[in-house]
């Protein structure tokens, strides 16, 4: 697997935070809406789904894949949406979004009402792993998700996803351990976890808690023929989670140069 050219895609969309890429008036664009547990995410692409804008926002208005708080979720939709539109001179209509794999057709439906609440309709409903694996394509090996709330895994075989697993334990966990341990506020500790000069100390703090993550994959993958594990989510952006994940598999583990943004940029890929 060529990775730089997958990092290259995602750094791209990086720059798209602070920069936006003109588009012409009548352009095709393509949008995507990560409803996360801890960020929602806006992703436009331009006619040749290179990255052109992208905005988010911390919140807590969805809980292991369900919308808790429904009119908070379309309000930041619809902000993040109005910011892209400003910065791009352009109305946004459509969009894709993504659903954690298992969510019921109900469950679904309320993801969907959140975005077209927004004033976007929207044309396709994925699950996470399939828009993670548009971007980083892979044929045989284990996708781990490690978001706010769970780590996730997909197994996919001849490029189709044949397993997942969701379990509780994700990047919010670590921030609570690092509000304990620091006696801080959950927002501090939230931003303490991302200083990458603090990393090598508060790593050692929140370890336990990655353990936990690399067994709950370790249970899940037991007894398969797994090559390699592709890890995403925003929690593995934490520096040498791949190195530790490696260790405490078993396994080759690869990270692509921004997991962040990997589900948000697939999901905008399938609009
Ligand atoms: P879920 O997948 O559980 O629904 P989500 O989609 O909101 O949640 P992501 O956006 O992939 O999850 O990741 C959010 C988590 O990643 C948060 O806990 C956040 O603190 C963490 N995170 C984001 N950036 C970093 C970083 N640079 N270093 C460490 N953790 C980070």
């Amino acid at each position: 697997m060529d990775f730089s050219v997958i990092d290259q895609k995602i750094c791209a969309l990086e720059d798209c935070i602070e920069n936006t890429v003109p588009v012409s008036a009548d352009e095709k664009l393509f949008v995507g809406v990560d409803l996360g547990t801890a960020y929602i995410v806006v992703v436009v692409l331009n006619s040749k789904k290179e990255p052109v804008a992208c905005a988010m926002e911390f919140a807590q208005v969805i809980k292991d894949g369900l919308v808790v708080d429904y009119t908070g979720a379309t309000r930041i939709v619809r902000k993040l949406v109005k910011q892209i539109e400003e910065r791009l001179g352009r109305t946004l209509t459509h969009a894709a979004i993504a659903v954690p794999p298992g969510t019921g057709e109900k469950d679904c439906g309320t993801h969907r009402y959140v975005v077209e609440g927004a004033g976007l309709e929207v044309t396709t409903i994925l699950d996470e792993p399939t828009a993670a694996n548009a971007v980083l394509g892979i044929v045989n090996g284990v996708i781990v998700d490690i978001g706010g709330g769970t780590t996730g895994l997909s197994v996919l075989e001849d490029s189709k996803v044949t397993y997942v697993a969701d379990e509780a334990t994700g990047g919010t966990h670590l921030t609570l351990v690092l509000a304990g341990n620091y006696k801080i506020s959950f927002e501090e500790a939230e931003e303490l976890k991302k200083q990458k000069d603090r990393q090598a100390e508060t790593l050692a703090v929140v370890f336990p808690v990655i353990q936990k993550m690399a067994s709950i994959v370790s249970n899940h993958i037991a007894g398969r023929e797994i090559s390699a594990i592709y890890l995403v989510g925003g929690t593995c952006c934490l520096k040498n989670m791949e190195q530790v994940m490696e260790k405490s598999i078993g396994k080759p583990v690869f990270k692509p140069a921004n997991p962040f943004l990997v589900t948000p940029l697939g999901i905008a890929l399938n609009c």
